[in-house]
Order: C-alpha cells, then structure tokens, then sequence
C-alpha cells in the first residue's frame, strides 16, 4: 500500500525545499521529492546574482545546503525519484517508476527542463562539446571559442561568465528572441572577446568532440568554429507527467491563481514551472512560502495556517 502524505512536494529546488518547509512547519507530514539532489538549478550555480538578501559570496550551493537543512529540520521527508504520473482521484497519486505515494494535496515546483537545440547529433554531442552548464564545464574550454546558445539573462550571464575563460565566446539569439536588456546587456557589450549574433544552430560538427556550430540567419548557413556550445535556448517547463490533469498557459506553464493554486483546488505551482514566474531565486523562494502556506491554509484551515 502507498504511504500517504499530508503534502507532496514534486521537485527540491528552491521553490519546492521552501514550500515544503513551510508545509512541515505548520505540521503536515510532508514529502519532497526529486529525481536529483536537493537544490535544483542552484547546484549548478557559482556566484549568486539579484540576490540581495544574501551575503555577496554565498555560492548556490550553500544556499541548497540552508534551504534542505530548513526543510528537514522542519520534518520534511527528502525523497529521491523521477515523478512520472499524477494522478487524481480521492487522493492524489504521485507515481515515480515502480513506486507511488498518496497525497491530500501535492505542490508542482519542477523548474524548467534543460535547453535543447532541436537539431540531429545532440544527444551524440552531450559531455562533448555541447552543455547545459556553464559553472561546471565552462572551465574545460579555457582559452577555447565557445557559443552560448539562447537569449534570456541567464544566457546573457552565461556569456559573461565565461568571458573570463575562454578566448572567445559567441551568444547566438534564436532570430525570433532579441536579448534580454538590462545591465547586464550593457557589461556584456564592453567585453572585447564576446560577440553577440542573432541566429538560429541548425547543426553541430566533429568527429571526437564538437568542432563548430552552424549558424542559420534567414537563407543564410555559417560555420562558427567552437569547442563546446553552453544550451540555454527553449527551455520548457518540466511538466509532462501533469499535463492531463494541470491547465497550462501558451508555453506549457502551469496556470496559476494569486495564491499559486492551480485549476485543481489540491495543487498549486510555486518557482519557474507556474506561468509569469520571473525566472528568479526571490521570486522562486517567495512562491514557495506562497505554496506551503496556502496548502497548510487548505487542510488545516486558516487558524492553523497563520
Ligand atoms: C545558468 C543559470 C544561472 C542562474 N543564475 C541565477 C542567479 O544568479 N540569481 C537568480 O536569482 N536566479 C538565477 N537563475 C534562475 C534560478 O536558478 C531559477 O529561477 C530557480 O532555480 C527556480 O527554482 P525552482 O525551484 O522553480 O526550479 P529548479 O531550481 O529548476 O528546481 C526544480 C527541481 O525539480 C526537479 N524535477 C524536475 N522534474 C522532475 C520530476 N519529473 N520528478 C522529480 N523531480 C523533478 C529538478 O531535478 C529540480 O531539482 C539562474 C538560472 C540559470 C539557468
């Protein structure tokens, strides 16, 4: 027979380790599970940016480390497995491979999945050449001609990043996307070993490892030479096992209300899987607190829930 929680929490990122601790804290026996470690996107995080509420050296990781801290010590179950099927009925199941777990309410926190190119030969370039992270391969290419692939800021500081490594970073914007703007827009044009390109990648080259990128603009096909490619183009909310039984918006986010429940009254979305989220630590921790309180409020009533 399955366990049954109060709460499940799908995903451990920084939404989902806050939404759980605040559920524990107000009493609800709650699950939180990840098919990776606790922490989410922050375990590939360096330095923080926009974070003013935290000391200026506080690494991803050690911010990962404080919110699982928080969240066991509130009593939260940290669970490990790959969430493959919701599925309503008097409770919800949550399935992950061969197991499931019962829940009164369950809490969507999955962040977005990794960026991928669309085009033939990616996965044959994966650990050769093409990445999803910058942090943690950006220092294999010291001194190489590297492409950033993608538009949003954190390709913007992708590129920055790397700037201080390699010999030559390209960011390519998919034709459609122009680049964020913002001051970081602004650093990055100051950079003389960064050049900024609209354009589309429609193919990747080498025998052992990635060679060069081909650049498509309109009709046009150009063959950038670089020794990996950092991928942050289309990435989408990681919600396929939800998509019969969660609304979405236009891009697959999950649709929310002002106390992040979704259009089921026992499932809310808290950090980057819900529709309009910015993207952001702030706003994927305080979603968090949003979700945990408002599902305490939900089956505890609002006395227990203050
Ligand atoms: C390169 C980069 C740099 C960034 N730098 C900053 C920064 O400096 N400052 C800042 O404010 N923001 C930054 N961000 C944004 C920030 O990391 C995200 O907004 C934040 O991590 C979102 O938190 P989340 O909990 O919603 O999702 P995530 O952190 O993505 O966590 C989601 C979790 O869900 C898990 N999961 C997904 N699907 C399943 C499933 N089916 N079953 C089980 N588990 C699942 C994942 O494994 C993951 O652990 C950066 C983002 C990127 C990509």
């Amino acid at each position: 027979m399955p366990e049954r929680w109060d709460v499940v929490v799908i995903g451990a990122g920084p939404a989902g380790l806050t939404a759980a601790a605040v559920a524990g804290s107000h009493g609800l026996r709650c699950l939180c599970i990840d098919r990776l470690a606790p922490g989410g996107e922050l375990i590939n995080l360096g330095r923080l940016h926009d974070c003013p509420d935290l000391p200026p050296e506080t690494t991803g990781a050690d911010l990962a480390a404080t919110l699982a801290d928080a969240a066991t010590a509130a009593g939260v179950e940290l669970g490990f497995g790959e969430v493959s099927e919701l599925q309503r009925g008097e409770d919800w199941r949550v399935v992950t491979g061969d197991e499931s777990h019962l829940a009164r309410a369950v809490i969507v926190a999955t962040g977005l999945a990794p960026g991928s190119l669309g085009v033939a030969d990616e996965e044959r370039f994966e650990g050769l050449g093409l990445s999803h992270c910058a942090s943690c391969d950006g220092p294999l290419y010291r001194g190489e001609s590297v492409v950033v692939a993608g538009a949003g800021r954190w390709a913007i500081q992708d590129a920055i990043d790397l700037a201080g490594l390699a010999g030559h970073v390209a960011l390519i914007c998919p034709d459609e996307a122009a680049p964020h703007s913002d001051e970081s827009t602004t650093k990055l044009a100051g950079l003389p070993n960064v050049t900024v390109t609209p354009g589309r990648i429609v193919g990747l080259e080498g025998a052992e490892g990635l060679e060069a990128v081909i650049v498509a603009r309109g009709p046009a096909r150009e063959r950038q030479p670089a020794r990996a490619v950092f991928v942050q183009s289309n990435r989408r909310a990681a919600l396929g096992f939800a998509a019969d039984v969660l609304a979405m918006d236009g891009v697959g986010r999950a649709r929310v209300d002002d106390d992040l429940c979704t259009s089921d009254p026992r499932a809310y979305a808290a950090g980057d899987v819900r529709a309009g989220a910015p993207e952001q630590l702030a706003s994927a921790i305080a979603d968090g607190q949003r979700a945990g309180l408002a599902v305490a409020r939900l089956l505890k009533g609002k006395e227990g829930a203050g």
